[in-house]
């Protein structure tokens, strides 16, 4: 198993952005491991602590946020407060103990909607954190361009849109029905 879907929510749509929440889910051609909530991983930052680090908060992207749902948006609420939340680098130390779980550095291979957001979003947090990322750039996937080669088949969204575990688990839910649908392999 190596394959992760990750999600952020976040406070700008460019890398170097501040992230409110990461949630990911390790997935094989088969379904998702451990198909059930307590298997995936999901943290939420403490967005004083993504300022420190300088990463931006968008006003744009705050103005966005307003348009949402409720549960969505307590996400924004949970971010200032220090209990409901992790500091950044322990937020990001954890997702790289989830990624360690199916392969780590040289295996883990990581999907983003698309990668120039997650995984370049998130490895500008690792970045700004001085925090190591626990996956290889050259395990980058795309989850949208992989989307986008199979429009017939239709995603099924579960969960609260907008809540980065329930996005990061509807897109992986997705992909392996286009692998079904399509016959294909993660190789
Ligand atoms: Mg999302």
């Amino acid at each position: 198993m190596r394959d992760v879907m990750v999600d952020l929510e976040t406070l700008g749509t460019v890398p170097g952005f501040a992230i409110l929440s990461i949630g990911a889910v390790a997935f094989d051609e088969d379904g998702l491991y451990g198909d059930d909530n307590g298997e995936g991983f999901y943290a939420v930052v403490h967005r004083p602590t993504c300022v420190e680090a300088f990463l931006t908060v968008c006003p744009e992207t705050l103005k966005w946020w307003e348009k949402k749902s409720e549960d969505a948006r307590q996400v924004l609420t949970q971010s200032l407060d220090p209990h409901g939340s992790l500091p950044l680098a322990e937020a990001l130390e954890r997702f790289n103990v989830f990624l360690s779980k199916f392969g780590g550095r040289q295996m883990a291979r990581v999907w983003g909607n698309g990668s120039d957001f997650d995984n370049a979003g998130l490895a500008c947090a690792y970045d700004a954190a001085k925090v190591r990322p626990g996956w290889s750039f050259w395990n980058n996937r795309c989850y949208r361009t992989f989307k986008n080669l199979a429009r017939d088949v239709e995603m099924e969204r579960e969960g609260t849109y907008h809540n980065a575990f329930d996005d990061a688990r509807s897109q992986a839910l997705h992909l392996v029905k286009i692998l079904k649908a399509k016959g294909l392999t993660l190789g």
